[in-house]
């Protein structure tokens, strides 16, 4: 399968080319940047079997790497870009909540054919220096309608620094993908959101719940 390299992130951090100084393209989709080079570096350095900064890179959400220059359809359908692919309705939420220090405003509700999505922004204080942690946030949902889902398929969270206000925040913007699609019939979404460290916490920190109203 051809890529277009112009869309070449790094397969380990998902920074774009134009964000970092150098990427490496390896086979196929592969690629990885300086900024995670040098990481790959200190975790060679490091001679302990389970360093926090090897755990962290092994925990990072997946990246989608590059898209093809089309989209072509493979389930039923379905684009394999989602980024390329428009919602077939959008419902502005703009609603937020804190949490323990941590702001989660949910953004919007996109609907496509197969599947809907949550965007959302997590503002939060900056993890422990040296500690590049990606996080993620899980969510469990449930309609007025009986339908539920749990966890996230082929969400994605990109750091934002641009958008946050120094070292007091840092600014995550994600997106939360869940399927099968929410049904039109669907008025009212409980949404609940738990940032997984969160559960180390001690006490635990309870997860953000969300009552959003569909017009
Ligand atoms: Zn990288």
């Amino acid at each position: 399968m051809s890529t277009d390299r112009s869309l070449a992130r790094c397969s380990f951090c998902g920074r774009h080319a134009s964000e970092v100084k150098r990427i490496v393209a390896g086979p196929g989709a592969a690629y990885i940047c300086d900024a995670c080079l040098q990481l790959c570096n200190e975790i060679l350095q490091d001679s302990a079997p389970f360093s926090p900064k090897a755990l962290e890179l092994a925990s990072r959400p997946p990246v989608v790497t590059s898209a093809p220059p089309q989209t072509p359809t493979t389930l039923k359908g379905e684009s394999t870009s989602s980024e390329t692919q428009e919602p077939e309705r959008v419902v502005n939420l703009e609603i937020e909540q804190k949490q323990q220090g941590m702001t989660l405003l949910l953004h919007r509700l996109c609907y496509y054919q197969q599947y809907f999505e949550i965007q959302y922004l997590w503002m939060r204080p900056p993890l422990a220096s040296g500690f590049a942690f990606v996080p993620r946030i899980i969510f469990s949902l449930q309609d007025d309608i009986g339908n539920h889902w749990f966890g996230d398929r082929g969400g994605t969270l990109l750091a934002r620094p641009d958008l946050g206000n120094g070292s007091e925040e840092i600014i995550y913007q994600g997106s939360a993908r869940f399927r099968p699609a929410l049904k039109a019939e669907s008025k009212q979404l409980t949404v609940l959101a738990a940032d997984p460290l969160g559960l180390f916490e001690s006490p635990i920190i309870p997860p953000w719940k969300f009552e959003v109203h569909i017009p």
